[in-house]
């Protein structure tokens, strides 16, 4: 319950629905001990078996009050009986009718108001966990697979607002039928009602025991269901290698093997579930004929009671068992939902290890420089930068080159400020990049990577992205800057065409294009390019280059690129090897010194 608990504060701007179903589980609670008790005049009319009460009762007093309504019922059946046993027969029918459909009608109601609340929790946690998505650092994502942040989201949060009706019916409506009934029982008899509370904990205790394990399966269940997911998704994405690779057997096996578990897993967990309610019926029929042997002798051989009031009392005892059948399953529910609780805490209560600090300034333009001291860096256990010194002064285009795997990427990432640093210190105009607001430094920041990210979304979209107040000339201006206006509006639907996922409907070069659209509209004052020609061809390069070349004039630009003819402009030039710079100057500077630079630039002119 300690998970639940923590969720159970997504109720709370519900409250006001919680209060209404709980008043309206009241009245269906009373309603429903008063239809049994409604009985007892039906059946009395059918034995013909009323006393002869002909005098109309007065109320006196609270204590009297059950003496009163049964010689009142009698009256009124005389009162009737003594005109026309059929009219009789049709009033009492009504009375029961009457109730019963009060009954629902408030059960209805009930489950109205608890709506709101179930599926206003399912949408708040929904999104509080895709607002932690948005915010948390990469770093999460690299270590949780998709498929299973999906199932949390998705399944988890389901078996959570399950669990909430389960909740609410557990504390207040079962119980209160419960006690209600308990309470008509106890007045047509002192003695059965005793002999039935006894048995009811008996059977609680065997229940509790088959629910010891349902955590754990349903732990099990949707870590598979993540799993399988997962693969769904890689499965989708990777198409075109799996086909070609003849790979399609071996993920097929990776699939079944995983629905198999899933199979067996989630079988057990509904054989323990489903076990619940026949438990507790064949328990609550046990105690029903206890009660029928030892009632039955109390009305056959005592006659402490009548036998039409005996039979009000079974129909009672019976309806105790609905809600203890309820009870047993809603605390499987509520095991169920712990268990999936647990699961969307876990994503909720991650550490955010970027958040911004509280004396985090607001940073609104770069001024100088920006420094790279000492900086040394590794992901996991493995050192990628070692020890790493660097100035980029404002305006200035800075070029990484190197070997791939050299940390060229790493660099950007660090000054985009993905990862912190291990030692030393990255600052923009002398403050450290943690000292400021990450949306600042954002806001600062325009990125255009080798893989390009789009959205499933109209490309017009996907280019005011980053900056919604765009006007559509602006948006064509960059367009065109990028090289990019020309087969935009070639497409059917020009700007507003939809790109399809993650901008499938187009070509490398053509989605490379966008992205840098993108970052031209957004026109960030530093520019960080990581291979972001590489997927067009040279003459689409060439375009793009002039492009870009014009837009990073007066920009502070990191242009990491892989070929080399893109970056001789440069003003300075840095060679990286294993995560160290090697070399700094400008295209000639570095040329004429004929070490590292002039090596690569050699290698790529054969
Ligand atoms: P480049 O961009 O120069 O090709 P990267 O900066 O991407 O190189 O990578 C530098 C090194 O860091 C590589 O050895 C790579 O294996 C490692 N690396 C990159 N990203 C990660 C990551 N997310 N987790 C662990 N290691 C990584
Ligand atoms: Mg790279």
């Amino acid at each position: 319950m300690k998970y639940f608990k923590k969720i159970l504060k997504y109720a709370i701007p519900y409250k006001s629905f919680a209060f209404l179903n709980i008043f309206f589980n009241i009245l269906y609670a009373l309603f429903s001990a008063l239809s049994m008790i409604a009985f007892i005049p039906l059946l009395e009319v059918l034995f013909q078996s009323t006393k002869k009460i002909v005098i109309k009762p007065k109320y006196s007093e609270i204590s009297s009050l059950k003496t009163y309504l049964e010689e009142w019922l009698s009256f009124q059946i005389n009162h009737q009986l003594n005109e026309d046993i059929g009219v009789t027969l049709i009033y009492v029918v009504s009375i029961v009718i009457a109730l019963f459909l009060f009954k629902n009608l408030f059960n209805y109601l009930a489950l109205f108001f608890i709506t709101y609340l179930r599926n206003g929790v399912l949408k708040d946690i929904r999104n509080a966990i895709f607002d932690k998505i948005i915010n948390l650092p990469v770093t999460f994502f690299t270590e949780k697979k998709k498929g299973d942040i999906m199932a949390r989201m998705s399944t988890d949060v389901l078996e959570v607002q399950i669990s909430f009706l389960s909740i609410l019916e557990l504390l207040i409506r079962e119980p209160l039928t419960i006690i209600f009934t308990l309470i008509a029982m106890f007045t047509i008899s002192f003695k059965l009602t005793l002999f039935v509370i006894i048995f009811i904990p008996i059977s609680g205790f065997f229940i509790s025991l088959i629910g010891k394990k349902l955590r754990r399966d349903s732990d099990l269940v949707q870590k598979e269901q993540g799993n399988f997911l997962s693969l769904i998704d890689e499965t989708i994405n990777g198409q075109k290698i799996i086909k070609t690779f003849g790979a399609g057997n071996s993920f097929i096996h990776k699939f079944q093997n995983s629905t198999e578990k899933f199979f067996n897993y989630s079988n057990r967990l509904l054989h323990r579930t489903n076990l619940a309610a026949p438990t507790s019926e064949f328990f609550g029929i046990t105690v029903i004929g206890f009660l029928l042997w030892y009632g039955g002798q109390m009305v056959l051989i005592d006659q402490e009671i009548k036998g039409s009031t005996f039979l009000v009392f079974i129909g009672l005892a019976y309806n105790i068992l609905t809600p203890a059948k309820a009870i047993s399953k809603s605390i499987f529910s509520i095991r169920k939902g712990d268990a999936a609780a647990a699961r969307i805490i876990e994503i909720l209560e991650a550490e955010n290890t970027l958040k911004d600090k509280k004396d985090a300034i607001d940073k609104i333009s770069f001024k100088s420089k920006i420094e790279f001291k000492n900086v040394s860096f590794s992901y996991e256990n493995q050192v990628v930068i070692p020890n790493l010194n660097l100035t980029i002064k404002k305006g200035e285009t800075v070029a990484l080159v190197g070997q791939s795997g050299s940390g060229k990427t790493t660099i950007a990432n660090l000054l985009a400020r993905f990862y912190d640093v291990n030692t030393g210190s990255i600052s923009l105009d002398g403050i450290a990049l943690p000292k400021m607001k990450k949306k600042s430094l954002h806001d600062m920041i325009g990125i255009v990577t080798q893989d390009s990210i789009l959205f499933n979304d109209s490309i017009i979209n996907n280019l005011i992205i980053g900056k919604k107040s765009a006007t559509k000339e602006e948006v064509i201006k960059a367009a065109k800057a990028a090289n990019a206006h020309h087969f935009i509006i070639a497409m059917e639907k020009g700007y507003d065409s939809h790109i399809g996922e993650s901008g499938n409907k187009l070509s490398g070069g053509q989605k490379q294009r966008i992205s840098i659209a993108r970052a031209i509209l957004k026109n960030p004052q530093i520019l960080i390019l990581d291979e972001a020609t590489s997927s067009l061809d040279t003459e689409s390069e060439k375009l793009v280059q002039e492009a870009l070349e014009y837009i990073m004039l007066g920009r502070t630009a990191v242009v990491i690129a892989h070929r080399l003819s893109t970056i001789q402009k440069a003003d300075l030039i840095v060679v990286m090897k294993n995560g160290k710079i090697i070399e700094t100057g400008s295209h000639t500077q570095l040329l004429s010194k004929k070490e590292e630079y002039y090596n690569l630039v050699q290698l790529q002119q054969i």
